[in-house]
């Protein structure tokens, strides 16, 4: 499992080994010296010094605090002070956020530990040696179905390997979470919300609310065999407020927010016949035009919602959750990825990627909160494949590990570990 092996490694260097006085990059034949500075005991590098010896740039893309470091290969966009940086649509969290002072943009150590590595692309850290340089083994990663054709924020992340070392580190860590975890796990829609329903160009088979319910009872039975707690949202075909289920959630103090959805493009031709692929999303506004169709899709739910279960407009509790849940946005996109990066190992793929959305459904609930779309209903082959009762449990299976990897991982970090 991808994420947590990169958490390991990162916490293997940022823990285990003494913090470096300076980095060696070597990018290509070019060789230069970054100093590694310390503040308030914390490691830290600065942006014009990593910049200049990558052969990058910082473009001051605002009169305030926003930065944009610009490399060959990619862009990432920061803001002094808040904990997160941006490739693309991506929101990659930080252990810390960057920092302005005397005039110089500092990033957290995690940058060429984590950060560059793993979301730029083409550089690999090397911790004994303090040297951040250039790598082919990034490059050298086999193409193939798993890979997303087009925006997969993930495909630069893999290296050789760790494709190699995915069989080892998807073993699982616990055999039982140490304590009662709880896991909630939703299954979208539901009663007179139906969801989607598909395929493209064939009478509707297939409809959204029972293959998610399907799925989401496997998973439950999968955590339950493997020693966790599992509250499910809805057992039957029953319609839920969107508030509700993340209500439910909360008021029984989940440790983490599952809810399981089928996707399908928000429009009807040749080409959205052929859309397919997994994606994960965790709560953040949504940026780009396919997260924002999807976001609509799912938060369309409401319109079913009437009288008793229908969401009451407060702005202030609105605020209220917006700022509990991010809290946990954090922990949702390491969620997110990890339940992303797992199921390359089964679904047929491609792998879309870890997105984000603001969906109603993950607004409500206090905990790391993410929402999968476990494949495209609206294609004929993948409604197949996801009607399926064995790929369904292969599903299931894959899930529950990434959430129990999660689980044990979150758990260290909790103990203090970072
Ligand atoms: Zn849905």
């Amino acid at each position: 499992m991808i994420a947590l092996l990169f958490f390991l490694q990162t916490a293997a260097a940022t823990v285990a080994a003494p913090i470096p006085t300076f980095i060696v990059v070597r990018d290509g034949g070019a060789i230069a010296s970054v100093p590694v500075t310390i503040d308030g005991g914390l490691p830290s590098v600065r942006a014009d010094a990593l910049m200049r010896a990558m052969r990058g740039g910082i473009l001051i893309t605002s009169t305030n605090l926003h930065y944009t470091l610009s490399l060959p290969r990619a862009r990432l966009d920061l803001i002094d002070g808040i904990p997160f940086a941006k490739r693309d649509t991506l929101t990659i969290p930080l252990t810390r956020a960057p920092q302005v002072r005397g005039g110089q943009l500092y990033l957290p150590f995690q940058f060429v530990t984590d950060v560059i590595p793993r979301y730029v692309g083409g550089y690999v850290y090397d911790a004994a040696l303090s040297e951040l340089r250039t790598g082919t083994a990034v490059a050298s990663r086999p193409a193939g179905p798993i890979q997303s054709a087009s925006s997969t924020p993930l495909g630069t992340a893999t290296s050789a390997s760790t494709v190699a070392s995915r069989a080892v580190t998807r073993q699982p860590v616990y055999t039982r979470p140490p304590v009662r975890q709880l896991v909630v796990i939703d299954a979208g829609h539901g009663g007179p919300d139906r969801g989607m329903t598909g395929p493209i160009g064939s009478p509707a088979w297939f409809v959204e609310k029972d293959v998610t319910l399907s799925v989401a009872t496997k998973l439950a039975t999968v955590l339950r065999a493997r020693g966790a707690d599992v509250l499910m949202t809805r057992t039957t075909d029953t319609l839920i407020a969107l508030a509700d289920r993340g209500k439910i959630a909360n008021s029984n103090r989940g440790d983490v927010f599952i809810s399981i959805h089928v996707n399908a493009p928000g429009y009807n031709s040749a080409a959205a016949a052929r859309e397919h692929g997994f994606e994960t999303y965790f709560l953040a506004e949504a940026k780009t035009e396919d997260e924002r169709r999807v976001q609509d899709m799912e938060n369309e739910s409401v319109k079913f919602e009437t009288g008793a279960n229908a969401q009451k407009g407060d702005p202030l509790n609105f605020i209220i959750t917006d700022m509990a849940q991010n809290e946990h946005l954090r922990e949702s996109s390491d969620l997110a990825l990890t339940i992303q990066n797992g199921l390359i190992d089964v679904h047929p793929g491609p792998n879309r990627g870890v997105q984000q959305a603001n969906f109603a459904v993950l607004r409500g609930s206090y905990m790391p909160a993410v929402l999968v779309e476990i494949g495209f209903g609206s294609n004929q082959s993948e409604a197949t494949y996801l009607s399926d009762q064995d790929n369904q449990r292969a599903l299931a299976r894959n899930i529950a590990q990434s959430v129990l990897d999660y689980l044990a991982h979150y758990q260290s970090r909790v103990g203090g570990t970072r």
